[in-house]
């Protein structure tokens, strides 16, 4: 009986821990505070549609942003910018972008608040939660910020082109003056759900931990994401920011990522509470960032996390201290072992059981990371497998581990060898919390706390320090909260940041848990075979429904891509996909369709099949040549979003300018250079070329896309299209 109390209350933490990391606000409903109902309002008009940079649905809501500040009285401009990014010298994006600045200026003179998220979209998406939910939470707090008073000038930066690479932040940072911000908030979603975590700091961060812990509603943050996120090749506006020696703090949530970039990323699906977090904390964070001095924001590193209802923060720098002391009571744990007449030969037994464990649950899971994409082909078109489902495979990893700790505890001959085992295992943690400091110094808390929790649990246990059996039960889950809150919330987040790729990292971390379980009350384990049942039941349970709700459905539809391709100088059309696939959205169209190379706008192989279609779109293409120069222009009849130009070489080029701004001087090497112009040809393309040897012609292939398609699209409700435009591919010799 006590033994069920013991599993019970294990639990229980855990699912406390978990509660604590979901999104959480005030419920103040009074006009004074964060409306989500305004916010939601806001969302519902602008995600109404995809609308990517370049196109009319985003000069919608360009103009809706605009027109919304305007009726709050606060000045709003479009700043026109014009960037360009070259990879290599082969590869050059070249964008106008059109970025919103909104000021409301403070009463005193010390440096303004930057305030930041996007409002383009992908082409596949409406983007309610990326990033429209956070121009809406800007719209919210500008509301109630304009009839303050303030310090500081706040200014709210609403960027076009993040999808295409950060362009309207990277124009911004290269042509704005930026000396007079003290401080930049940015806001991004790589999902629809979950809580706002501020996940990016810059350098030297600890005074704004210090801030965040003041002023903000139920903040999610900690040094190990900051650690995790630093090491990722993932980029968003907040990168050029930081770039251009801007400090701040970058926040996302990251639930729900099978709605990223998803055509139903839409108003209806987004989580409100998500948005509801994100937006007081936006509000409350402005507000005080506008009434404190931040002209000195840079201090040193600071290492911290979420501990029950707060932030506990200190110097990283303590950290070495921290694991020293983690050290020398594990020192403590194995020296009082062999006093407890436990020989060095069965603790090393033991430890070498807990590494089968690990080995155990790392190896199951990298079988079944390799195994699931190819029984459920379907998950391939989401982002690290995350199809609607993918949380099932969580409770399938967490289960593996509490399988196999019930098999290696009961295994292992525990009887008169609990010591041996106990001791190893925290030997075991530190390792890890050694590595831990190596290799993400400022989240080695995620160790060291837990580690001394689990060695005075230890100590406390076996030593005959508290008599009175129930108080050492109290003392010893008083301490095992230590390891449970600061571990349950990172198996779900690092189970979210990878999905089903790395499985690995749940069933790891969850086999530290049931070890801390194990320290602190061994019959849980060994008493009798209730923690195998459940972790049985959890596997089976899991995999089970996620096969039943592995298939789309309208509500959970395949993203699946299909375009028309059509090149005009051989007259051919085909129905081509950007997906490596043929799913159940795009095999109407692409019946007998093989692995071909089309001329742009990809430059390497994709399936396609020919198709007897007219484009329902014209071109017309004007050469016309003066004794160096040679201009072609591109006249359509339809608006363009995109547009490739491409050219073999360059050698005989001195320069290239496209409507005006120059692509390339002097190249000099002889391999080709690709150019996609973002937002700069709607109208029409304006190609101006200088030869070198004016007898020799040039020749350049240019691809323009279109938001069209020749006939209707045939796609079945349990899929939606991600992009279905027309490619018009032209060769033309200057
Ligand atoms: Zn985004």
């Amino acid at each position: 009986m006590k033994n069920l109390l013991y599993i019970i209350i294990s639990f229980l933490i855990c699912f406390v821990a978990i509660y604590l990391d979901s999104p959480s606000y005030t419920s103040s409903n009074n006009s004074n505070d964060f409306s989500i109902e305004n916010t939601m309002a806001h969302i519902d008009v602008m995600a109404q549609e995809n609308h990517f940079m370049g196109t009319e649905e985003n000069r919608k809501v360009r103009d809706y942003i605009l027109s919304e500040f305007q009726k709050l009285n606060i000045q709003a401009e479009i700043f026109d910018g014009y960037t360009s990014s070259n990879w290599r010298n082969r590869f050059l994006k070249m964008a106008k972008t059109e970025n919103i600045i909104a000021t409301i200026k403070g009463n005193g003179n010390g440096k303004a608040v930057l305030i930041a998220g996007h409002y383009d979209s992908v082409l596949s998406a409406p983007g309610a939660a990326d990033d429209v939910h956070a121009v809406a939470c800007i719209l919210e707090s500008a509301r109630l910020l304009k009839n303050m008073q303030h310090k500081n000038d706040i200014i709210f930066l609403i960027t076009d082109g993040e999808e295409m690479g950060l362009l309207g932040a990277k124009a911004f940072t290269e042509m704005e003056d930026l000396s007079n911000i003290g401080l930049v908030l940015n806001y991004e979603a790589r999902g629809n759900s979950g809580s706002s975590i501020s996940f990016e700091w810059s350098e030297g961060n600890a005074w704004l931990v210090q801030q965040v812990k003041k002023a903000g509603i139920n903040p999610i943050a900690n040094s190990m994401s900051y650690e995790i996120y630093n090491r990722l090749p993932n980029d968003t506006d907040f990168t050029y920011f930081k770039k251009a020696g801007l400090s701040g703090i970058n926040h996302a949530f990251i639930d729900g990522f099978s709605y990223y970039h998803n055509p139903v990323d839409n108003p209806e699906t987004i989580n409100k509470k998500s948005v509801k977090h994100t937006g007081e904390n936006m509000y409350h964070l402005v507000k005080h960032f506008a009434n404190i001095d931040i002209t000195n924001t840079v201090s040193h590193n600071a290492s911290f996390f979420n501990f029950l209802t707060g932030i506990i923060s200190y110097p990283s720098s303590m950290d070495i201290f921290f694991l020293i002391f983690t050290l020398l009571l594990v020192v403590v744990c194995v020296v009082f072992a062999m006093r407890a007449e436990t020989s060095i030969k069965s603790i090393s037994i033991a430890f070498s059981y807990i590494i089968l464990l690990l080995v155990l649950c790392i190896g199951s899971m990298i079988f079944l990371s390799s195994v699931l994409p190819k029984l459920y082909p379907q998950y391939n078109v989401f982002y690290s497998g995350q199809f609607y489902n993918h949380k099932w495979y969580l409770l399938t990893s967490v289960s593996t581990a509490i399988i196999f700790t019930w098999f290696i505890t009961n295994y292992f001959n525990f009887k008169n060898k609990a010591n041996a085992f106990k001791s190893a295992a925290i030997f075991v943690l530190s390792i890890f919390a050694i590595a831990m400091y190596m290799f993400l110094p400022t989240a080695t808390y995620f160790m060291s706390f837990p580690i001394m929790a689990l060695a005075f649990i230890y100590i406390l246990n076996g030593s005959a320090f508290i008599k009175n059996k129930n108080i050492l039960d109290g003392i010893t889950f008083l301490l095992l909260i230590v390891p449970l809150i600061i571990w349950t919330p990172i198996i779900q987040n690092i189970f979210l940041a990878f999905s089903i790729k790395m499985l690995a990292n749940p069933a790891v971390l969850t086999s530290f848990t049931c070890l801390a379980t194990f320290i602190a009350f061994e019959s849980i384990w060994t008493k009798n075979k209730s923690m195998l049942y459940i972790g049985l039941f959890g596997f089976f349970f899991s995999l089970i429904v996620a096969h039943l709700t592995s298939k789309p459905t309208e509500e959970k539809p395949l993203p699946s891509s299909v375009f028309y391709h059509y090149n005009l100088n051989d007259q051919t059309a085909h129905w081509a996909t950007n997906q490596n696939d043929i799913n159940i959205g795009n095999r109407d169209l692409l019946k007998g369709a093989k692995i071909k190379t089309l001329k742009l706008p990809r430059t390497e192989s994709i399936i396609a099949v020919e198709n007897k279609l007219s484009p329902s779109v014209s071109c017309k293409y004007i050469i016309s040549d003066s004794t160096q120069n040679s201009v072609l222009s591109v006249q359509y009849d339809q608006e363009a979003y995109l547009t490739n130009v491409y050219f073999e070489n360059t050698q005989n080029l001195k320069w290239a300018k496209i409507n005006g701004k120059t692509a390339f001087e002097n190249r000099t090497d002889d391999i080709g250079f690709y150019i996609t112009l973002f937002g700069m040809t709607q109208d029409s393309l304006n190609l101006e070329i200088s030869k070198i040897d004016s007898t020799q012609s040039q020749t350049v292939t240019i691809n323009n896309e279109f938001m069209v398609l020749p006939q209707k699209d045939i796609i079945p409700k349990t899929a939606r299209r991600v992009d279905g435009y027309t490619s018009l591919v032209k060769e033309v010799r200057m």
